[in-house]
């Protein structure tokens, strides 16, 4: 399909949404990214960004400049128990394909967005979308009453998507037990680009290093029977953090003695939708499928979705084929990785016991033994790169 004739909005100017924003501009699409913020500025916070997502920023032109913007380059990831004596240390080398980075959130959001605007997309700010209608024509009701019409709309809103609802009906996101504290410190231990997992019961922490060493990314999960706070996440105070995890081995004390300012999220979960897209409007990242945290592929889902449809669009005779096929070569993948992550959360909460004694001596062993073959177990995740599939 021609895609030059072809009108876009895009809802929210995520991470999916200024990928897409970005990939239909570079096909000739006339593209519009609504953003409800009034600035696209990011909580500090940091991502991992594995080959197959990396795979799309390097088709989009963008990876170099991921590395200009600190990105750490990873190597390692290294599992730790609760008193901290390292269970095991998967080398990252093992993964053939290129490209595992660390990478501060708001660096790659700005790198997007100058991407999406260098390639003509027009993003506008304060633009809360209320509603949409969809049809052969899609309306996008602004809270301010506007319409906008547009021959395709993709809700890139996250989880609180204004689009899901519309092809799926009303599905509230339901709490999943397990909360997560996301702060930055400054540089900490010999910022080896190796990620750091500390296991405890109902809980273990993340960390990693950023911006070529010079910060360090926390996220720190706990399970919990219930979610009080209005919204999905808000600050919370440090101290409560370091209290959660106040009976942790000396360094992720130490870690978290130099939490300044930290954010607590609720994690939710909405299943996959079963309506990806319909007639013109369809959906994308989050907004279709969030996931829990645990594989760290949220960001790269959403990547991958981008480039997808963009291509899917550009193969097809119209917006509405385009669009189905964009779902047939999506859900499979995003169903099987976001199974992947809901199993292994049990993994790193395991309780003092006999279960944890044999867990991390299985992964011990595992490790001397077939240490290639702990880190291609996702060779299936990080090795597919959309890019290349038709
Ligand atoms: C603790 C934690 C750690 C994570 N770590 C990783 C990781 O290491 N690697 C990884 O790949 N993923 C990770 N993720 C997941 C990742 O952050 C998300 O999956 C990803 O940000 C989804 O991107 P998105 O563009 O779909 O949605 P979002 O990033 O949620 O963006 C949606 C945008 O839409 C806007 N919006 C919403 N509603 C409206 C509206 N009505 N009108 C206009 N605009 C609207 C929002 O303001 C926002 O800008 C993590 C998530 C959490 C919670």
């Amino acid at each position: 399909m021609q895609m030059s004739g072809i009108k876009a909005i895009v809802i929210g100017a995520g991470i999916g949404g200024l990928a897409v924003a970005r990939a239909l501009a570079l096909r000739g699409a006339q593209v519009t990214v609504l953003e409800q913020a009034e600035a696209i500025e990011e909580a500090g916070a940091g991502l991992q960004i594995s080959p197959n997502g990396t795979a799309v920023l390097r088709a989009l032109g963008l990876e170099r400049g991921l590395l200009s913007g600190g990105a750490v380059p990873a190597r390692a990831v290294a599992l730790h128990n609760q008193a901290g004596r390292e269970v095991l240390r998967l080398d990252l080398g093992q993964v053939r394909a290129q490209g595992y980075y660390f990478v501060h959130r708001a660096d790659l959001i700005d790198l997007l967005a100058q991407g999406a605007r260098d390639a003509g997309v027009r993003i506008r700010l304060l633009q809360q979308v209320d509603r949409v209608h969809p049809g052969t024509r899609p309306e996008v009701v602004m809270a301010s009453g506007a319409v906008m019409n547009a021959d395709l709309v993709i809700g890139a809103d996250g989880l609180h998507s204004r689009l899901r609802p519309v092809l799926n009906g009303t599905d509230r996101p339901f709490f999943t037990n397990q909360v997560a504290w996301r702060a930055v410190i400054p540089a900490w231990g010999d910022a080896a680009p190796v990620a750091r997992v500390d296991m405890g019961a109902r809980r273990h922490m993340v960390s990693y290093p950023l911006r070529d060493g010079r910060a360090r990314n926390i996220v720190a999960v706990q399970e919990r029977r219930e979610w009080t706070a209005e919204g999905w996440h808000h600050r919370d105070d440090p101290d409560a953090l370091r209290a959660a995890f106040a009976d942790f081995g000396p360094q992720v004390r130490d870690m978290l003695a130099q939490v300044e300012a930290v954010n607590l999220w609720g994690l939710f979960r909405h299943p996959v939708a079963q309506v990806w897209q319909q007639g013109q409007c369809a959906l994308l990242g989050d907004a279709a499928h969030p996931t829990l945290p645990f594989l760290a592929q949220g960001a790269c889902m959403a990547l991958e979705d981008a480039w997808v449809m963009a291509d899917a669009l550009s193969g097809a005779g119209d917006v509405a084929e385009g669009l189905h096929a964009y779902q047939e070569r999506r859900e499979p993948r995003v169903r099987r990785t976001i199974a992947a992550a809901n199993g292994n959360a049990w993994k790193y909460h395991l309780r003092p016991g006999p279960l944890r004694m044999a867990a991390h001596a299985a992964l011990r062993l595992g490790g001397r033994l077939a240490p290639g073959a702990m880190v291609r177990q996702f060779d299936w995740l990080y090795e597919h790169d959309v890019t290349q599939a038709g």
